[in-house]
């Protein structure tokens, strides 16, 4: 699969309820860097893991592999960011 071919998968976003293309979790999370969920999201899709690595800095790749969920209240700013994001 080429890069074209990865950013136009789709599924439907647990945090959002709709259907996004993986190109929106690219840049959904704090500063448009990946959205802490990428690797739970598509690791049963493609090998998320390995395409990411081999993209991203070690810096900003290393945070998502080990992410975990926020608190209740950081992930509903979340959430009204990614649907600012997506207007
Ligand atoms: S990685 Fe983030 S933006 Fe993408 S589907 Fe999962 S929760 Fe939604």
């Amino acid at each position: 699969m080429n890069d074209s071919q990865v950013n136009s998968q789709k599924r439907r976003c647990p945090r959002l309820g709709s259907i996004i293309e993986f190109q929106y979790c690219l840049i959904s999370g704090e500063d448009d860097l990946p959205c802490w969920k990428i690797l739970d999201c598509w690791w049963e899709t493609f090998d998320v893991e390995s395409y990411l690595k081999a993209r991203l800095p070690e810096a900003v790749f290393s945070p998502l592999a080990t992410a975990r969920p926020s608190n209740k209240v950081a992930s509903i700013l979340d959430i009204v960011e990614q649907a600012k994001k997506s207007k």
